[in-house]
C-alpha cells in the first residue's frame, strides 16, 4: 500500500507541478490600478501620511508614495476621502465551525453530529466572505473545522473559485485522548461510532504521527491542546511537537486554559497561546523575554445570545491589559465560532475591540494587534499585509481616522485583495473572485 502512494506521489510530482508552475492567465497581462488614498495609515510608525498614490500591477504593489506618477491607462480609484490601511487578521477563528440555538443548543460537540463537513465547508466559505467584507484580509482557521473543511476552504480560495482572506489552517486539532471533549467508551476507544473532531496523541509516536497527518492533509500551523485534560503535555511532549512541525516549517499554537500548561507551553518555546485562562503576570513577563505570541481570544460582554458574566469579562480585561503593560506579543482574536443574529461573522469579530478599549490600548497598538501582530503569527510579514512595493495588494478604507476613533474600523467601505476589488462604497462587487476553474493553478493541498 505505502508503495503504490510513494508511486501516485511519484505520478503527481512529475505530471502536476510542472502545471501548477504556469503564471496564471489571468495575469498573462497585468493591468495597473491607481489608488488615491486621502489618508494613509502607517500601523508601525502609528501615523497618518495625507495625499498617497498607490499603484497596484496584477496582484502586487508596484510603488507607493505622495509624488507617484499615474500611467495613462490606469484605472483609477479615488479613496480620497478616506483612510487606506493594511487588511486585518483575526489570528483565532474557526470558519467551518457555527454553532446555533437551532439544532444544538450552541453546544458544538453537536454540531459535528449535526452537520456534515460538507455543509460546514459551504459555512466556511461564507464565513470567510463576510471576514472580508469586514476587512480580515488574513484568518487564522485553529480547528474544529469537521475532517478538513478548513483545507478545503483555503484550496479553493488560493485557487481562484471564490473570494475569501488569505487562511492560515490547522487541519484538526491534537489533543491526548479525548481532545477537548467528553467522549463516551464507546465512541472513544476504536472511534468507531462518530468521533470529535480532534487526533488523539497519547504517546511520542502519536504525537509524530498526529503531526504528519495534518501536514498531508494541508495544515498550514499545528494547532494543539496544552492541557484540555488532566494528563496534558509536558514541556518535553510540546517539544516533540514543535520540532515535529519544524520538519516542515511549521509552528505550534496550543490552546492553554491552566498556569500549568502555560508553564509548560512556554518552557516549551511554543509559537502562540490561545486563550487568557492560563496567563497570569508571571506568564505574561515569560512570554515578553521569550516573544510568544498571545492570541487570547478576549471575549467581550454584550454579545447577543452569548452572555459574559461581568467577573469574566472583568478577568478577560485585565489580563489582556497585564499582557500588554509587560510588552507580551499581542495578536488580535476571536474564537468566533458561533452565530450572533443581525451580524455577520466579520462584523461579531469587530465587537471584540471593546475588549482592547475597555483594557486602555492606545489605538495605534490596538491597530498593531491587528495588523503587523497578525501577519506576524501568520509569517506572512515579508510577502503579505503591509502596504509596501513588491507585496501582495491587500488593503482595506474607513471613512474617519481609526488612530482617533478605533470604531472607524466598524465602517469598511473598501476591500482590495491580490490587486482585485473586493467592495467598493461599502457594497460587496466580488464578481473578479468567482471562475469555473481553478485560474491560480491547480495545488496539492
Ligand atoms: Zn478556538
Amino acid at each position: 500500500m505505502r508503495k503504490r502512494i510513494v508511486a501516485l506521489c511519484g505520478f503527481v510530482m512529475v505530471f502536476l507541478v510542472p502545471v501548477a508552475a504556469q503564471p496564471p492567465a489571468a495575469q498573462a497581462v497585468p493591468t495597473v490600478t491607481a489608488i488615491r488614498a486621502g489618508r494613509l495609515l502607517d500601523p508601525e510608525g502609528g501615523r497618518v501620511l495625507t495625499n498617497q498614490v498607490l499603484l497596484v500591477e496584477g496582484n502586487k504593489f508596484r510603488e507607493i508614495g505622495s509624488n507617484v506618477a499615474i500611467p495613462p491607462n490606469a484605472q483609477v480609484i479615488d479613496l480620497s476621502t478616506m483612510t487606506v490601511l493594511p487588511g486585518l487578521v483575526d489570528a483565532h477563528n474557526h470558519l467551518a465551525l457555527t454553532y446555533k440555538p437551532e439544532p444544538e443548543s450552541n453546544i458544538y460537540y453537536f454540531t459535528y453530529l449535526m452537520d456534515s463537513t460538507a455543509l460546514r465547508a459551504i459555512q466556511a466559505a461564507s464565513n470567510g466572505i463576510q471576514m472580508l467584507a469586514a476587512g480580515f484580509t488574513i484568518v487564522r482557521d485553529m480547528g474544529n473545522n469537521g475532517n478538513y473543511a478548513d483545507t478545503a476552504l483555503r484550496q479553493a480560495i488560493e485557487q481562484g473559485w471564490i473570494p475569501g482572506p488569505t487562511i492560515i489552517n490547522s487541519g484538526i486539532i491534537i489533543g491526548g485522548m479525548g481532545g477537548q471533549f467528553f467522549p463516551t467508551p464507546e465512541m472513544a476507544k476504536e472511534h468507531n461510532i462518530v468521533y470529535p473532531e480532534y487526533l488523539d496523541a497519547d504517546t511520542p509516536d502519536e504525537i509524530v504521527k498526529a503531526v504528519r497527518q495534518n501536514v498531508l492533509f494541508g495544515a498550514r500551523v499545528i494547532k494543539i491542546c496544552v492541557d484540555c485534560k488532566p494528563y496534558g503535555y509536558t514541556a518535553d511532549e510540546i517539544r516533540l511537537f514543535i520540532r515535529e512541525a519544524a520538519k516542515v516549517g511549521m509552528k505550534v499554537e496550543g490552546h492553554v486554559q491552566t498556569v500549568n500548561g502555560a508553564k509548560n507551553a512556554i518552557e516549551a518555546g511554543i509559537w502562540s497561546i490561545a486563550h487568557s485562562g492560563g496567563l497570569n503576570d508571571e506568564m505574561h513577563k515569560l512570554m515578553a523575554q521569550k516573544r510568544i505570541w498571545r492570541a487570547g481570544t478576549d471575549t467581550p460582554e454584550g454579545l447577543a445570545g452569548h452572555p459574559v458574566s461581568p467577573q469574566a469579562y472583568q478577568r478577560t480585561v485585565a489580563s489582556l491589559k497585564n499582557a500588554y503593560d509587560n510588552k507580551v506579543p499581542l495578536t488580535f482574536s476571536t474564537d468566533a465560532d458561533y452565530f450572533v443574529a443581525g451580524k455577520t461573522r466579520g462584523e461579531l469579530c469587530l465587537e471584540f475591540l471593546k475588549t482592547w478599549k475597555d483594557a486602555k490600548i492606545p489605538n495605534a497598538d490596538i491597530l498593531r494587534a491587528l495588523t503587523l501582530g497578525g501577519f506576524m503569527v501568520s509569517e506572512t510579514e515579508k510577502t503579505r499585509g503591509p502596504i509596501k512595493a513588491g507585496y501582495f495588494a491587500d488593503l482595506i478604507a474607513v471613512p474617519g481616522n481609526p488612530l482617533d476613533d478605533v470604531d472607524a474600523l466598524k465602517n469598511v467601505q473598501f476591500v482590495m485583495k491580490d490587486g482585485q476589488v473586493f467592495k467598493k462604497d461599502g457594497i460587496m462587487t466580488p464578481a473578479a473572485f468567482f471562475h469555473a476553474g481553478p485560474v491560480n493553478g491547480w495545488r496539492i493541498r
